[in-house]
This record gives structure tokens, sequence and C-alpha cells, in this order.
């Protein structure tokens, strides 16, 4: 028969160096989000969020990464997250490059991508032409 494990706590939800890291990410966030107080992606709304390029599974790494950070309103938040994946990266890579061009770098989105899919110069290019369209 199967015992149950007897454990005297619960497990911690985070570690001490995990939570560390997180403070400092966070913190560097809030300064990235006050450098962009309007959304880059509308250029209207208020900034409320800081979107993540590479998100789900890599965020322990892209956490820290301004490269992969997009400051934008809630609307455009959800229009990203709701982009589908052929033209998802592309977009952000866009919007990236438009406005925040000194930390646009296809490497560090290549080396957070992991390989896999592959976005070019020219899909960037087809992308920042709809921007205006995508987020009102
Ligand atoms: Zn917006």
């Amino acid at each position: 028969m199967k015992r149950p494990l007897h454990r005297g706590k619960r497990l911690k939800p985070e570690s001490k160096k995990r939570r560390a890291a997180r403070i400092v990410a966070e913190s560097v966030r809030q300064a990235f989000k006050f450098e962009f107080p309007v959304c880059m992606a509308c250029r209207k709304r208020a900034t409320t969020d800081c979107h993540e390029i590479v998100g789900a599974g890599m965020r322990q790494r892209t956490m820290a990464q301004r490269e992969l950070w997009i400051a934008c309103c809630r609307p455009c938040h959800a229009v990203l997250q709701g982009l589908p994946q052929s033209v998802k990266h592309a977009t952000e890579l866009a919007i990236k490059a438009e406005r925040d061009p000194d930390w646009f770098s296809m490497t560090v989105f290549r080396a957070a991508k992991g390989g896999g899919e592959v976005v070019d110069e020219f899909d960037i290019e087809l992308a920042a032409c709809r921007l205006a369209e995508l987020f009102r």
C-alpha cells in the first residue's frame, strides 16, 4: 500500500536565491516601465504591464533581459498574447526595434528561443507595417 509522504511543513514556494533574483528583476522592470510611461504598442494609453517576448518555461532567464521586454497597456498586452504564433514574435520584435532600438537584439532573442522557429528581418519589417492597425 502506498503511504502518503510525511513532510513537516509545506515546500517553500520559492528559494532564497530565486526570491533575491526576482526582487532585483522586478525593480529593474519597474524602472523600465518608468522609462516608457506610454504603451510601446499603441503609443496612446499608459503603460501598466511588462510583456515578455519569450515567456513560459524560459521565465527564469527572460525575467532579467530587457531585450525581451515590451512595456505596454493591458489591452495591447492582451492583443500580443492573442496573436497567432506565426506572427507573434515578428510583431513583438518589430515593436522592440522601433521603440527601444538600443535594446533590440536578435542574438538574445534566438538564444532565449533556443532555435526552432525562425524569424528574419523581413518578417519583422512586414510586422512593423501592421503595428498601427493591430494596436489602436
Ligand atoms: Zn497599448
